[in-house]
């Protein structure tokens, strides 16, 4: 099984792609954490992504597309994989497909956790202020920032895998076992 999970900065994707892993099997790729894991070992991509990642903006799609290339042909995602936070922009879908074509891979499901603006807002502000500084980027300017570039950059994305008619569009304003339930629902 192979999934695309999308949803904004604080939809929950990050504890239902837990609860995927689980019941699946299967890894979770997540472009943040692997940028993440760049800067905290202090590597040439991590230092040059820190500042983006700080300001809340995308990195550079050539960047994610080789991370990505070589994570999916790691032998522990032949099981399957989630694709969390990836992809971004309607360059790296297009990039993606044909990066699967390659390896003959195929997505199974793409799945879209929808939340409230507001709601958001108000899931960060308590996210930041209940584990201090886990994530620079968790504070409401630099959120509202990565909304802005989830609409401009991210929601096309969406948008492409619509009209391909393979988009799963779920409540994310419920509780995370609701959430969890509609998901694999539709799995
Ligand atoms: P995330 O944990 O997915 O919210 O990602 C944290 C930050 O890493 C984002 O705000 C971007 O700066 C960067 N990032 C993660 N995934 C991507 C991607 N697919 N394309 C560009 N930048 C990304």
């Amino acid at each position: 099984m192979n999934f695309i999970l999308f949803g904004p900065p604080g939809a929950g994707k990050g504890t239902q792609a837990k609860m995927l892993i689980d019941k699946f099997n299967i890894v979770q790729i997540s472009t943040g954490n692997m940028l993440r894991d760049e800067v905290h070992s202090e590597s040439e991509l991590g230092k040059s992504a820190k500042s983006i990642m700080d300001r809340g903006d995308l990195v550079s799609d050539n960047i994610i597309i080789a991370m990505i290339n070589k994570r999916i042909q790691m032998s522990d995602c032949n099981n399957g994989f989630i694709l969390d936070g990836f992809p971004r922009t309607l360059n790296q879908a297009i990039e993606l497909d044909g990066l699967l074509e390659d390896l003959n891979i195929k997505i199974d499901n793409v799945i879209q956790i929808e939340v409230d603006e507001n709601l958001l807002l108000e899931r960060i502000n308590k996210r930041a202020s209940e584990n201090e500084s886990i994530r620079n980027d968790d504070n409401s300017s630099i959120l509202k920032n990565r909304i802005k570039v989830y609409k401009k950059d991210t929601v096309p994305v969406i948008d492409y895998y619509r009209n391909l008619k393979k988009l799963n569009t779920i409540n994310g304003m419920q509780s995370i076992q609701k959430v969890s339930q509609d998901i694999l629902n539709i799995l």
